[in-house]
């Protein structure tokens, strides 16, 4: 998968993209991630991306001109006026306004091989570019950032660990929170007595069976206790306590 992301801060990323995971899963060539300057593509003589809203109104809008160039070069095609869409690209637009990022969404994402991330700032941007650019919205949460740098780089960090071939440990993922509607059980390591904490005795049986038992059991207690919202979810879509 190749991932590229428009920002006027593009030195935001590098610590991101070139440390631990994400370093190692392009090592492996299973992305590869481009972080373009949006300045480059501006034709203000100051490089300037922005400017005051119609209207009147606090805080600047990132311009449409920029940002219809930087996609067009980066998909190497004109996207305006829209053409059929291509299954295998998807230029997303990180949000406050967008549909909220969970892990079952972001699935669907590893369906493209390349994903083009609008990462704005100030007031957000031109409403064309909403309406005549972009494939989708996404947002981390109800609440705002000023940047849509770091909704990047943790949409980024979800999607790589996803890619298969990149977390060599597949079933820390299947068994993760939120698979199947219910938070991770918990995790205890080294030692067994911890200023008189201990371990619970379960977990050093051996017994695989009841190791499996007593954790399902707790996914289900703490969701519920934590997240009835999901819990609700979960029993509405009928499944079992023996199905994750
Ligand atoms: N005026 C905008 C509004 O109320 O919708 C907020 C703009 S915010 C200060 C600047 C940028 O940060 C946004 O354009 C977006 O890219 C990013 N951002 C802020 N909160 C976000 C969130 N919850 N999810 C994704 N991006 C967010």
């Amino acid at each position: 998968m190749i991932i590229d992301v428009l920002t006027i801060f593009p030195d935001m990323f590098a610590s991101v993209i070139q440390e631990t995971m994400i370093k190692r899963a392009q090592e492996k060539g299973l992305l590869k991630i481009n972080i373009h300057d949006l300045r480059a593509y501006s034709n203000d003589p100051h490089k300037k991306v922005d400017a005051p809203s119609y209207g009147g109104g606090a805080g600047m809008v990132f311009k449409a001109e920029p940002v219809f160039c930087a996609v067009e070069d980066v998909l190497g095609h004109t996207v305006y006026p829209r053409k059929e869409k291509d299954p295998a690209k998807c230029v997303v637009l990180l949000s406050p306004k967008g549909k909220t990022l969970t892990q079952g969404s972001l699935k669907r994402f590893l369906d493209y091989e390349r994903l083009v991330l609008i990462a704005p700032r100030y007031e957000g941007v031109d409403e064309r570019i909403r309406e005549h650019l972009i494939d989708e919205e996404v947002s981390l949460g109800d609440y705002v950032l000023s940047g849509g740098e770091l909704p990047a780089m943790v949409f980024i960090d979800c999607i790589a660990r996803l890619i298969p071939g990149v977390v060599s440990d597949v079933e820390s993922i299947i068994k993760e929170s939120f698979e199947g509607d219910l938070l991770d059980y918990p995790v205890y390591t080294r030692p067994e007595d911890f200023r008189g904490l201990k371990v619970p005795e379960v977990l050093l049986s051996g017994d695989h069976v009841r190791i499996d038992q007593w954790r399902k059991a707790q996914s289900e207690r703490i969701t519920q206790e934590k997240r009835p919202d999901l819990w609700r979810k979960r029993k509405a879509s009928g499944k079992k306590s023996n199905e994750t």
